[in-house]
């Protein structure tokens, strides 16, 4: 079987572009080897999503799984994708030991979190540090704990564990944190996160069993944090490996949209959500780029 498009990846973005190609008579293959929903399961609360005022991450995913399991048209298939080719008439794409083949491939398969690469932080990866506060919190009541990184991820892991924790260290490499306003000043309200500001983390060390202390160079001095957890949150790195032969890539590995339509410099290949170089990485907009792709492929199809 051919289908008209395979979208790769089943978070905001992909879920919304299956909605709107089922919705438009295309057969649709929505692959996807995780959690529906993709970061929207790592995530607090969502305020910042039209019409909803406020919103657990996991409930909005499985309300987005429940909209799209039994949609016409749209087959389900789970497995990783690795690779994402084109025989010269369709695209390929290999996803766990198998391939599915598709007249145009909508690629929605999002970011994975940054490593900080110090010392200790694989070692202690599941035993003291996480990535994922909302995944990992409830193992740090009344402990003392760092999150690492100035950006909006960090201050939501930050306000998210002071409910838990006995105390959160927010530590940043500069003086200045990139989080939204509103974040900072939730944060500047609350009495048990204090910042650690100009630290750039060096360390993280443990007895073997778990985290004792996170090491950081401050301004002209060394200094230690009496910590037993330790969540990173510096950022992302798209998911775009399985592309790589396709071309589309710019240099730090996002995929390049050549147009507002979310097209890609290969035809037939449509790309949406926060693995899009200009993506302003937003539920919000991740949706908006799902839309958007089935209107472009509809119009292309039609020439
Ligand atoms: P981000 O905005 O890229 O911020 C990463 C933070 O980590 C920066 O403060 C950066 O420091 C720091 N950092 C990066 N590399 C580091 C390193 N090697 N060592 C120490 N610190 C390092 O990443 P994010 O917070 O994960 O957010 C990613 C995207 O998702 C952003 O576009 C964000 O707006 C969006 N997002 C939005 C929401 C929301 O709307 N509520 C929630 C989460 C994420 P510098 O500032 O010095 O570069």
């Amino acid at each position: 079987m051919i289908y008209d498009v395979a979208i790769i990846g089943a978070g905001p973005a992909g879920i919304t572009s299956a909605i709107y190609a089922s919705r438009a008579g295309l057969k649709v293959a929505l692959i996807e080897w995780g959690l529906y929903g993709g970061q929207l399961n790592d995530t607090d609360l969502i305020e910042n999503y039209t019409g909803i005022r406020s919103v657990g991450g996991m409930e909005l995913a499985n309300d987005m799984f429940k909209q799209v399991e039994n949609m016409e048209n749209v087959g389900h298939l789970l497995g990783r994708v690795s690779k994402v080719a084109h025989d010269g008439v369709n695209f390929v794409t290999t996803y766990g030991k198998k391939e599915v083949k598709s007249t145009t491939v909508i690629y929605a398969a999002g970011v994975k979190h940054k490593k900080l690469g110090v010392a200790g932080e694989d070692e202690y990866e599941g035993r003291g540090v996480s990535y994922c506060a909302v995944c990992d919190g409830a193992f740090f009541k009344n402990k003392r704990l760092a999150v690492i990184g100035g950006g909006d991820s960090a201050a939501e892991a930050a306000l998210y564990l002071s409910n838990l924790a006995d105390k959160v260290y927010l530590v940043h490499r500069r003086d200045t944190l990139r989080a939204e306003n509103i974040l900072q000043e939730r944060m500047e309200d609350t009495p048990n996160i204090e910042y650690v500001l100009d630290a750039s983390t060096t360390s993280i060390s443990g007895d073997g069993k778990g985290i004792k202390g996170l090491m950081y160079d401050g301004l002209g001095s060394r200094e230690i944090l009496n910590v037993e957890g330790v969540f990173i949150n510096i950022g992302i790195v798209p998911n775009t490996l399985p592309l790589k032969e396709l071309n589309v890539l710019t240099e730090e590995g996002y995929v390049f949209s050549k147009d507002s339509g979310m097209r890609t410099e290969f035809p037939g290949l449509y790309a949406v959500g926060d693995l899009r170089h200009d993506s302003v990485r937003q539920v919000v907009s991740a949706t908006g780029d799902g839309a958007i792709a089935v209107d472009s492929l509809m119009k292309d199809l039609r020439k």
